[in-house]
């Protein structure tokens, strides 16, 4: 499939972090109204990953470089206006945003987390007028964060039920077990949210069996990743049984070491596997990628065929979370 086609063809991303997708010229902006004047090689060091980072502080410094730029709903509708703007552009149909609202509220005590809302849902409609995408939001809570702080978010995520599909967790999955969250997912799945779970990407000898526990636990119904669910055939027979989805991020993988290299990413291994796979782009901007670098890497290194990304977006189209109506606007059968 030449490159002309790739992008023309009708596309799900399920597995992006609004917060780390803004564009570089838009850093650049922000950096200079602030008076930092940084050339290309700093920045590339300090706001970009673009090699595999091996210690997690290094990795952490750099979503906070972004997180502190971030700091007006003016910049916040921008950036997500300007994230869907580039999806649609290569394709992309269906779009699921993620964010956590404790992640951006707690750098800027300035902008309320109702202001914040106000101004991702702004760039969104702004988006699905200009744009032919759909677009869903869903609320990720914190590992890193207690019980009762995640309550407060989840709480939040209830009272604007009518701009949430989902729920997730994310954060360090080894440190911090499925199990204390359980009660908040419980009452999210009443509450009718779906939920997804970011599982089964650290590396440890729980990695595997956390994406069985999220499903099991926390009525996980898709994994954010589960890109080692090679390591435990019990798990892998489980997960296929279900027919649960894995969203995939193959650069984000590699960036945190799950593999030697892009290539290297086990994507086709899992599907061939008999799991339902979908290709997503995790942290485009802070990764420097778009989710067209993703299928020219299953194309180019993995041998992915026209057939192969049909089926993988099919998939991608049923497990995701906008209402069906909306889908079919967007994206007639
Ligand atoms: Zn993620």
């Amino acid at each position: 499939m030449l490159d002309d086609a790739l992008r023309a063809l009708p596309k799900v991303e399920l597995h992006c972090h609004l917060e780390l997708t803004a564009r570089q010229d838009l850093l650049k902006e922000l950096l200079s109204a602030k008076g930092h004047r940084i050339d290309d090689a700093v920045f590339r060091r300090d706001y970009l990953i673009t090699e595999p980072v091996g210690d997690l502080p290094t990795l952490l410094n750099i979503f906070l470089g972004h997180r502190d730029l971030l700091d007006s709903p003016e910049v916040v509708e921008r950036m997500t206006y300007e994230c869907c703007e580039d999806m649609s552009a290569n394709g992309v149909r269906l779009l699921e945003l993620r964010y956590a609202p404790s992640f951006l509220c707690d750098a800027h005590p300035s902008m309320s987390p109702d202001a914040m809302h106000a101004a991702i849902l702004k760039g969104v409609q702004r988006a699905e007028q200009d744009f032919p995408i759909a677009v869903g939001l869903i609320c990720l809570l914190q590992r890193i964060k207690t019980v009762q702080e995640n309550q407060y978010w989840l709480d939040f995520a209830i009272e604007k039920k009518a701009d949430f599909l989902a729920v997730d967790l994310a954060d360090n999955e080894l440190a911090f077990g499925p199990e204390v969250f359980a009660p908040l997912f419980e009452q999210a799945k009443g509450e009718g949210f779906a939920v997804t779970i970011h599982a089964g990407e650290a590396e440890g000898p729980q990695a595997a069996l956390n994406i069985q526990k999220s499903i099991e636990l926390l009525h996980a119904d898709r994994i954010g990743h589960g890109v080692r669910i090679l390591e435990d055939k019990a798990v892998l027979e489980f997960v296929r049984e279900r027919g649960t989805v894995l969203e995939l991020c193959p650069t984000s993988n590699w960036l945190s070491g799950v593999c030697a290299s892009r290539e290297a990413h086990p994507f086709r291994h899992i599907m061939e596997a008999g799991i339902r796979t979908t290709v997503n782009t995790d942290d485009p901007g802070i990764m420097n990628i778009d989710i067209m670098d993703e299928y020219r890497l299953l194309r180019d290194g993995m041998g992915f065929t026209a057939a192969e990304f049909a089926q993988i977006n099919a998939w991608g189209r049923e497990a995701c979370f906008i209402p069906e109506e909306r889908k079919a606007e967007v994206w007639p059968d």
